[in-house]
């Protein structure tokens, strides 16, 4: 099996997190997404313990919520005393809604709108992760307005390319995202940033890409980052107190990819970063990651029925789910890799190669080619695995499709943390 919350049962059906999956499609039905909660704690712990360790006690994992935001994973959060980061108006407003100490919350972003930016204020988020000049200006002026003082970091492109997906690097000096420090562009900042009126700034990040399985960007960007602080401290006389390297640590989706050990890998970025500031004669700065992916992807499954099998003869096998690229579009948007399992009868026979295409009228709407599989009948369980990041906070109703619920398993209780769409939700809004 593909991560070890995933098992067979005495009837070879697929279960998850200790749970048969078809007696969970049978009681909750399907389209269903299912949240291994244990996991996504034990992650969230992983990050925390090996920043402390390896990094200084005073450093700490701010989850990414876009992988997937919604109430019970800020509650996690919460109880995991982790910190998060946002990119808009609604996760502040879902975080807060489970009372997320929003003062462990940065605000990222390209384009923080003024409403954004007093939204966030109001609410006291902690920090502001500012993009741009204008952005500072901005901040600086709604702060002043408050009568606060608003904490910033500064989002800085260090130039650096992690060949992973080019839909999903961030990193490089043309990127959309932060300022580069090629370009002397990222010094400016600073300074507009320590000329501010109502804005302290209090150090940088840098978000090198997604889906990264080994630490050699990261060790990249921790010597440019640390050698950018130095170059900031001789030209302003100013000191960061924080370095956030941003999230990107690499999912195992299919049997090819590698299973990658956090806690190795942040044992060896922990390293370099030590030895860096003690040559550059630096004071430690304390340190942020923003695991997104990597803490909720493999605690997801997404559970399906299958509607039919059908081969076009001499060409290929067409297995359709009931659901498809509005609960799951990155097979469509980045070509991503999964593992599909028929959850009904998973190692009788995995001889058949098929595409699983979802319901949408689209002929883009996949879920993965050439999957090899049990052959299905109609009303078996396909199972989608490593579906718990940018899948539902990705989801839509095109074609008029409800959204999936989603049901959390803890210690092997299923309880639904998010109801199915109703017909009325996809109306409410019309008048
Ligand atoms: C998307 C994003 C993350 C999370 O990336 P993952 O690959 O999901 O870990 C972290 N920080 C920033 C600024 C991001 O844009």
């Amino acid at each position: 099996m593909i991560h070890d919350n995933l098992s067979v049962t005495a009837e070879n059906h697929l279960a998850f997190a200790g749970l048969d999956t078809t007696e969970l499609a049978r009681e909750f039905g399907t389209p269903l997404m299912l949240l291994d909660v244990e996991k996504v704690r034990s992650k969230m712990q992983l990050y925390k313990k090996g920043l402390e360790e390896f990094f200084g006690n005073n450093s700490f994992p701010c989850y990414a919520s876009k992988a997937l935001s919604i109430k019970e994973i800020y509650r996690i959060a919460k109880s995991e005393n982790i910190g998060i980061d946002v990119v808009s108006s609604g996760e502040i407003f879902t975080a807060k809604s489970v009372d997320f100490p929003l003062e462990k919350a940065l605000f990222h972003g390209n384009n923080k709108t003024d409403f954004d930016v007093e939204f966030a204020i109001e609410n006291g988020v902690g920090y502001f992760v500012a993009d741009n000049v204008e952005e500072i200006n901005a901040i600086s002026k709604i702060a002043t307005e408050k009568g606060v003082i608003q904490k910033i970091l500064i989002r800085i492109t260090p130039g650096i390319d992690p060949h992973t997906n080019a839909k999903i690097t961030t990193g490089q000096v043309d990127s959309k995202f932060g300022t580069p420090i090629e370009t002397g562009q990222a010094f400016e900042m600073v300074e507009t940033a320590l000329n501010a009126k109502s804005v302290e700034l209090c150090g940088f990040h840098c978000h090198v890409g997604s889906q990264c399985f080994e630490s050699s960007a990261f060790i990249d960007a921790v010597i440019i980052m640390l050698t950018f602080i130095r170059d900031v401290k001789n030209l302003f006389g100013y000191t960061a107190k924080i370095l956030n390297l941003g999230g990107g640590y690499g999912v195992r989706y299919v049997e090819s990819d590698p299973q990658i050990d956090i806690y190795e890998n942040l044992k060896q970025v922990g390293s370099v970063f030590n030895e860096t500031c003690e040559k550059l004669n630096l004071f430690k700065p304390q340190v942020i990651l923003e695991p997104g992916r990597s803490i909720v992807a493999d605690s997801g499954l997404t559970l399906y029925t299958c509607g039919s099998f059908k081969t076009i003869e001499g060409y290929k096998n067409y297995v359709s789910i009931d659901g498809g690229m509005t609960d799951n579009p990155r097979y469509a948007l980045y070509g991503s890799n999964y593992t599909v399992y028929n959850a009904s009868a998973v190692n009788s026979d995995r001889k058949v190669t098929a595409t699983i295409a979802g319901r949408c009228c689209e002929s883009g709407d996949i879920i993965q080619e050439n999957v090899k599989i049990t052959k299905p009948n109609r009303g078996d369980i396909i199972a989608v695995a490593v579906t718990g990041a940018y899948n539902y906070s990705m989801a839509s109703n095109y074609n008029r499709i409800t959204r999936p619920p989603i049901v959390a398993i803890d210690n092997k209780n299923a309880k639904i943390i998010v109801k199915r769409e109703s017909f009325e939700d996809l109306i409410k809004n019309e008048i």
